[in-house]
């Protein structure tokens, strides 16, 4: 039984790497952003509220994302485990999902701070060729970032949840330091 949540700037690889180690783990890999980008490809009234946001880089309201999680976590895939990729991205978030991991009785196991230098972020993100993924929308992103998702860093270390993986290293030894953790 493995939950983790993935925390990290964008461009850190936390897709990737939740990717990977969900077939590792076997248990579902639950990314807020895949979800949101296929309520947009199909154009549903969640995609198209969020496409908003997320096209200027900045962060879909809450009242458009707290349910949409309760409702994944209590699909019957993510009872035996889960891994969390891009939620909580806030205090309020991280809030909310304490309360409901509680009321589901499924704590995380830790949370996973994926460390990568900004420098090497942007150019990871310019990379990529996401329709997000340009110039000023990812410098928003980033600061974004930085105002919204980085105080969780200490919102999880105060609960003695968070676990620093230097994420600026070849995936293979990120994925390979994760599973080490995830078996340890
Ligand atoms: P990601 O793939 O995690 O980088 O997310 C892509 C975009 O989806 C973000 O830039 C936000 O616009 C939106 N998004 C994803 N997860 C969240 C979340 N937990 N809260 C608010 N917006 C989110």
């Amino acid at each position: 039984m493995t939950r983790l949540i993935f925390l990290g700037p964008p461009g850190a690889g936390k897709g990737t790497q939740a990717q990977l180690l969900s077939k590792t783990c076997q248990v579902p890999h639950i990314s807020t952003g895949d979800i949101l980008r296929g309520a947009v490809a199909v154009q549903s009234e969640l995609g198209k509220k969020a496409e908003f946001y997320m096209s200027a880089g900045e962060l879909v309201p809450d009242d458009l994302i707290l349910d949409l999680i309760r409702e994944r976590l209590a699909e019957s895939d993510a009872a035996d485990g889960w891994l969390l990729d891009g939620f909580p991205r806030t205090i309020p978030q991280a809030n909310f999902l304490e309360t409901l991991l509680e009321e589901i009785k499924q704590p995380c196991d830790f949370v996973v701070n994926l460390e990568v230098p900004d420098e090497v972020l942007v150019a990871r993100l310019l990379s990529r060729g996401r329709e997000d993924d340009q110039e000023e929308v990812v410098k928003n992103r980033l600061v974004v970032y930085r105002d919204r998702t980085q105080p969780l860093i200490d919102f999880y270390r105060n609960r003695q949840k968070l676990v620093s993986v230097d994420g600026n290293q070849p995936m293979e030894s990120v994925t390979n330091d994760l599973k080490a953790l995830v078996q340890a």
